[in-house]
């Protein structure tokens, strides 16, 4: 179901551009309009969830996390790793209330923020 008000389910309805890295039937991945690394994708489930607390189906989890581990291998990322971090709710500084990871790569990251 598409939120009216929700920027993602905009740009999935192509009503706002975005740098489109990878598309399945359930997903779309694009390239962050902000980027905090050499490479950072965001993958979101075409159907909504505000976020990972919202009761989201395991089948839904899978090929979003499916579709990051995709986007990493695509990007060149898997032999030297990457991180998928799914900021959910206030205290994580959700910003966009769809559902999304960030799939962070290309340069050594600490172990603490973020
Ligand atoms: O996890 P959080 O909700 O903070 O992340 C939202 C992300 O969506 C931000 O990294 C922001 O740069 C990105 N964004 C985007 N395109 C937009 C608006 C936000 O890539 N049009």
């Amino acid at each position: 179901m598409s939120h009216d008000d929700c920027l993602f389910c905009k740009i999935i309805a192509g009503e706002i551009p975005c740098k489109k890295v990878y598309e399945s039937n359930s997903v779309l991945a694009f390239e962050d309009i902000s980027p905090q690394m050499p490479v950072h994708v965001l993958v979101i489930p075409k159907t909504h969830y505000d976020s990972l607390a919202d009761s989201v189906p395991p089948a839904v989890l899978g090929d979003v996390f499916s579709a990051a581990a995709h986007v990493a291998e695509m990007k060149g990322l898997t032999k030297r790793g990457f991180r998928v971090i799914a900021n959910t709710n206030d205290d994580a500084q959700q910003t966009v209330h769809h559902l999304h990871v960030h799939v962070l790569g290309g340069a050594p990251m600490n172990s603490g923020n973020p």
